[in-house]
């Protein structure tokens, strides 16, 4: 008889765990996926990821059929979805790469469970994680609670090589009546159709493990010499933007690991840039030990500390700043970057998050859906973890009073301006001295630079000295509750 292989978040041949064991059985494989909007408490993809999905699951529908196999995909509960193929192949073992958020592991248990009845074996692997949640902990035996040593464990332990791509995979014909369910990819209607405000993101990224791959390699050769300078740079592409991939499992962080230490070893002068590019690698890893065992992380303030804090609730506000239109160049370029290309720079990313906390005093996840519906690299913990993280909330966070002023974060990373010129048209023939504050700039200067404040660009939404007050006087009342 068939076995199964289910795939959910990731999308690739090579270094697939799952797939993997499944061809070392010899028998045939059938590949499944399911488009799961049922299941209690899966959260629903925001409208970035969707249309990545789409691309994600067409790459691996067309890579499988170059190896002969094909992708059936199907809709609803992954319960009731398991079930019928199960019933219609007469498969005798499941695998599956595994999941860490709370509501899938109980997804994925109750499959298992109800597997076991029937005799039928659910094999699972690690296909996501350089190390799973339980496997790096402190003395204690309990998840760290602060990168550091975290990273310190990390490093103390080796990193399993990537697997290659299954040599020889013996696809299976899937039976008439299990066909009759499948559902077309254009019918899961991940795509926007009318408008279509996609255009953007296809200009900027190409979805799939090729090109996954391809980026890889590309950053390797030529972007990680001078990564741990140029990564804070927002006009520069001075990052892998990897993440996406890494997202719906194109590539797997050991494969991007063992590539980055194979150049290292080439070349030794690229050492300290690896070191830097693969302690974001790790950090990757602890939010997933952290969403692991806090479940909670996208839902409500780790410190409860947080619970009661005065939150403002100025629709107006966090429209301004979903739109890019908060008077303040950074933190507007980073969010119509985000909104055209699905992507922010991180640099900007906590610039733009500590604005929408601090200065605008709205909720951390009004921000957090933000981004979870307009990033294409939405990803469960790392988004939650990096929003409590600019909140002061979350485990080793910074703290509340580090307000970034949005003016001198701007002139630091962005110097001349030019990350604001591309995002922002409107300013892009203010001199650079005022770029980052055109408030500044005498009537003169914004007649020739064509800006009429007020008109063409917002004045600043709030002044950046009483924001800061109101935020730290906010944060104080926390105290004086305790
Ligand atoms: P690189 O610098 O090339 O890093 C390589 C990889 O390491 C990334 O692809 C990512 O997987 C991982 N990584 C890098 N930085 C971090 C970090 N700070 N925390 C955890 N992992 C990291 N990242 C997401 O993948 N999804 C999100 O939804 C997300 N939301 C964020 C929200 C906020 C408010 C902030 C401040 C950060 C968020 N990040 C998120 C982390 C980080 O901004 C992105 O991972 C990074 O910008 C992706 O670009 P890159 O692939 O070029 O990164």
């Amino acid at each position: 008889s068939p076995v199964l292989v289910w795939f959910r978040d990731d999308h690739r041949l090579s270094d697939n765990p799952a797939l993997a064991a499944a061809a070392a059985t010899g028998s045939q494989v059938l590949c499944f996926y399911v488009f799961d909007e049922e299941s209690k408490g899966i959260r629903r993809l925001g409208g970035a990821a969707r249309w990545w999905l789409h691309g994600s699951l067409k790459s691996l529908n067309d890579a499988l059929e170059q190896a002969g196999l094909r992708l059936l995909l199907l809709r609803g509960s992954a319960l009731e979805a398991v079930d019928t193929v199960v019933q219609a192949t007469g498969a005798s073992a499941i695998y599956w790469n595994r999941r860490y958020g709370a509501a899938e592991i109980a997804v994925d248990s109750a499959i298992k469970a109800r597997l076991a009845d029937r005799g039928i074996k659910a094999h699972s692997f690690n296909g996501r994680l350089l190390h799973e949640p339980w496997e790096i902990t402190n003395q204690a035996g309990r998840p760290f609670q602060v990168f550091t040593p975290y990273l310190r464990a990390v490093n103390a332990r080796s990193i399993q090589p990537p697997l290659p791509a299954a040599r020889r995979l013996l696809g299976g014909v899937w039976a008439r009546s299990i066909l009759d369910q499948a559902v077309p990819l254009t019918e899961l209607g991940l795509e926007p159709s009318a408008p279509d405000w996609a255009g953007g993101m296809r200009q900027v990224w190409q979805r799939g493990e090729h090109a996954a791959q391809a980026r890889l390699s590309r950053f390797v050769e030529t972007g990680l010499k001078g990564y741990a300078e140029r990564r804070d740079r927002p006009s520069q592409e001075g990052s892998s933007r990897l993440s996406p991939h890494l997202r719906f499992g194109e590539i797997s962080p050991r494969q991007v690991w063992h590539s980055v230490m194979n150049a290292v070893a080439a070349e030794p002068s690229l050492g300290l840039d690896a070191e830097k590019f693969l302690s974001e690698i790790a950090w990757r890893d602890f939010t997933y030990q952290l969403l692991h065992y806090y479940p909670h992380l996208p839902d409500r303030p780790h410190s409860s500390r947080f619970d009661n804090f005065p939150w403002n609730q100025d629709q107006n506000a966090l429209k301004a700043w979903q739109r890019g239109l908060t008077g303040y160049p950074i933190v507007d370029a980073g969010m119509r970057q985000l909104w055209q290309t699905g992507w922010m720079h991180n640099r900007v990313r906590m610039i733009t998050a500590s604005f929408l906390v601090k200065h605008l005093l709205t909720d951390w996840r009004q921000g957090e859906a933000w981004f979870w519906n307009t990033l294409v690299d939405a990803d469960p913990a790392n988004n939650a973890f990096s929003w409590q993280w600019i909140s002061g909330s979350g485990p080793d966070s910074a703290p509340f009073h580090r307000i970034f002023n949005p003016v001198t974060q701007g002139e630091k990373f962005d110097p001349k301006g030019d990350y604001i010129r591309t995002f922002v048209p409107e300013l892009s023939r203010l001199p650079p001295a005022f770029i980052h504050k055109p408030w500044e700039a005498s009537p003169t200067i914004l007649r020739e630079a064509g800006i009429d404040l007020g008109e063409t660009y917002p004045e600043p939404i709030v002044p950046h000295g009483p924001a800061r007050g109101r935020a730290l006087e906010a944060f104080r009342s926390l105290r004086d509750m305790e």
